[in-house]
This record gives structure tokens, C-alpha cells and sequence, in this order.
């Protein structure tokens, strides 16, 4: 099976499809390893026309390893907010702190880029073979559509040793130069050729030698395992709590999901909750003991998906006097006009945006 299309010499015809097809993207200008580690990690789990923003602009805001080094990390997540993965951005900032810190540069190699916190077998794969030539395939979804449909393949790409068979054919189908074009040449033929829904097979290269247009399994491929995991249901309930000096009372997240990111003052119920259920336990009253609520109304709610967790949301609006806050607690107060300064997670900060505008 294999033979077959390796008989077509699939990296030169990739290639010369790449030449013709190349997206023009921001970071296929460059090989500078700092940058191309950057994009890679805001593509993970990004749609590519939203990375390209966030890209330009930590770029803009952070253009080499020493820049981000030094930035703090309010900063850095300020500059990701919205993006989500949150720890993506955390861990990279730790990378550099830590190469610059021991002055050193970069890592060059697959085997040392996966050494740093957060890059996995594709990052480095991708990092090391686009700024450094390395012959290492990389596998990232695109990748595993393009060769399931190719070779039929019907292991399942999201187990171990599904994963190990794709690797193993990428490996073996790599050209031994320009290993960095290939890989990418790939990522933009199943990103825009082999897509996921319309595949334009009448016109693709590989029309004849493709076994899943033979064998009319298309659709079924890539095959995923379903691993029957079922979301986490939640509800946060939110106060946006104003007194008569327009402060607004927030926190910063300790652990769990968007730690280290912002929030609004929090009470995490089993299921939605009213009005009256809010103001008869004195849900407020156990975060801020002398708190005096002059009006109090649910403002929005909205459902919000995580990959692991299915939040339901709502913001509680609140008029309140005497908000004394407890000693060595995290809430803190800020003037309504300087709270966006701070890095909120996508939906508070909609909803920051929408009710201080
Ligand atoms: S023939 Fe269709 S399914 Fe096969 S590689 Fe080309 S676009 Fe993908």
C-alpha cells in the first residue's frame, strides 16, 4: 500500500504543490526560532485567521526572547487574553525567563526544544525542521487527515499506538532536505486541499494513488476513538459589585481553570440560582460581611464551552454600600475606568466591556 504512493515520490510532489499553494502567513518569513515557537503555540488549539492577530501583536509587543523574558506576566496574559490556554502563555514566559537567565539562547534541537515546559513532540518537531532542518516529521491534525486518507488508515489517531503507526509513516515519507517546507507543505495541503468537510479530490494531485477516494471512506477518516467523556457541568455566578465611588470589586484566579487570570468575585453553585436564593442564604454577606446591597439583578447569562468543561454563566449586577474587605483576602477594588488593564478571561471580559461601555 504504502509502495504505491511512495512510487509517486510523495515529498516532490508535495513540495511542488507547496510551491504553488503556499499560504502567505507571517511567520513563513522568517526562520528566527524565538518567532516560529511563538506562533506555534498560539496555533495550538487557534483557529489560524485568529492567530494571525495575536501573532503580529506579541510579536509587536514581545519581538525577541529577552523582551518577553522581562515583561511580567500580566502583561503577557493581557496580551493573550481571549485566546484561551491559558498556561500556554505562563509556560513560555517561563521558558524564556529561564534561557535568559542562564544566558543561553534558544534550543536548537528536537531533543533539547522538548526539554522546555509546555512543547510537546509537535512543537519541537515543527520548531527544529522549519528554523533548523532537522528531519522530523510533525503531526498535527491536519497531518493525520492527509495520510489516514491517503494510506486508508483506520487505527485511531487519537491512541498510542494509532499515533506511533502515523508517526512512523511520517517519518518514513520526510524527504531528507527541506524537511522544514515539507512539514508545512503538508499542514496547508490538509488545511486547504484535504479538508475535513469538502475535500476538493476532483482536482488534487493525488487523485489516483488516493486509497480512501478508492475505497469511498473519506468521511470516515481520520477514525477517532471515542473516549466517552463527558463534560463537567458548571455555574459560576458572578458579582459585578459598584459602590458609589464606581469601584469594582475583583480577584485574581489561584488554580484551576484560567489561573493566574482575573474575575470578578465568585460563588460557584450546583445548579442556576435566583435572585431571591442569592439574597436568603447571604451569599454576599459571606465575602463581604458589612456589605449594605442597595439593588440587586441578574444582568447575563451565557454558556461558555471548554474543552473538558461546559460552564453556564451569569452576572449578578449589584448597587452596595459599606464593602469591607476581609483581611488577607484576594479581592481587591479598582476604579471601573482601570479594571481592563487587567487579563480576564474571554467572557468576562465581554461582558466588562459590554456593561462599562
Ligand atoms: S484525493 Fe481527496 S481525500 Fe485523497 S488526498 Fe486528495 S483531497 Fe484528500
Amino acid at each position: 500500500m504504502i509502495k504505491k504512493i511512495e512510487k509517486i515520490n510523495f515529498a516532490k510532489s508535495i513540495l511542488k504543490w507547496y510551491k504553488k499553494h503556499k499560504r502567505d502567513l507571517p511567520w513563513r518569513k522568517t526562520k528566527d526560532p524565538y518567532k516560529i515557537w511563538v506562533s506555534e503555540i498560539i496555533l495550538q488549539q487557534t483557529r489560524i485567521d485568529q492567530g494571525i492577530s495575536y501573532y503580529i501583536n506579541f510579536i509587536e509587543k514581545f519581538p525577541d526572547i529577552q523582551s518577553l523574558a522581562h515583561s511580567s506576566e500580566k502583561k503577557v496574559l493581557k496580551n493573550w487574553e481571549g485566546l484561551g490556554y491559558y498556561s500556554r502563555a505562563i509556560n513560555m514566559l517561563y521558558n524564556a525567563k529561564k534561557i535568559v537567565s542562564e544566558k543561553k539562547k534558544m534550543p536548537t534541537t528536537f531533543t533539547e526544544l522538548i526539554k522546555l515546559k509546555g512543547v510537546g513532540e509537535y512543537t519541537a518537531a515543527a520548531i527544529s525542521s522549519i528554523c533548523f532542518d532537522e528531519r522530523k516529521a510533525v503531526l498535527d491534525g491536519n497531518v493525520f487527515r492527509v495520510l489516514s486518507r491517503l494510506f486508508n488508515i483506520e487505527s485511531a489517531i487519537n491512541t498510542s499506538s494509532g499515533k506511533k503507526k502515523f508517526s512512523e509513516l511520517a517519518n518514513k515519507l520526510a524527504p531528507d532536505k527541506n524537511i522544514g517546507d515539507y512539514n508545512q507543505a503538508l499542514m496547508d495541503f490538509g488545511a486547504t486541499q484535504c479538508t475535513k468537510y469538502l475535500p476538493k479530490c476532483t482536482v488534487c494531485i493525488f487523485r489516483k494513488c488516493c486509497l480512501s477516494l478508492q475505497e469511498k471512506t473519506i468521511k470516515h477518516r481520520p477514525v477517532k476513538k471515542d473516549k466517552g467523556t463527558k463534560k463537567k457541568y458548571r455555574v459560576l455566578n458572578y458579582f459585578m459589585i459598584k459602590d458609589h465611588a464606581n469601584n469594582i470589586y475583583f480577584q485574581k484566579r489561584l488554580n484551576d481553570i484560567w489561573k493566574n487570570l482575573y474575575e470578578l468575585p465568585l460563588f460557584e453553585s450546583k445548579k442556576i440560582i435566583s435572585r431571591e436564593y442569592l439574597l436568603n442564604e447571604n451569599i454576599l454577606q459571606k465575602k463581604f460581611p458589612n456589605i449594605e446591597i442597595k439593588n440587586i439583578h441578574l444582568s447575563k447569562q451565557v454558556s461558555h464551552n471548554l474543552s473538558h468543561q461546559k460552564l453556564e454563566i451569569l452576572f449578578w449586577k449589584i448597587n452596595a454600600e459599606n464593602i469591607s474587605l476581609k483581611k488577607n483576602d484576594n479581592i481587591k477594588k479598582i476604579l471601573n475606568t482601570k479594571i481592563l488593564k487587567y487579563p480576564f478571561p474571554k467572557p468576562i471580559k465581554i461582558y466588562l466591556h459590554e456593561s462599562l461601555s
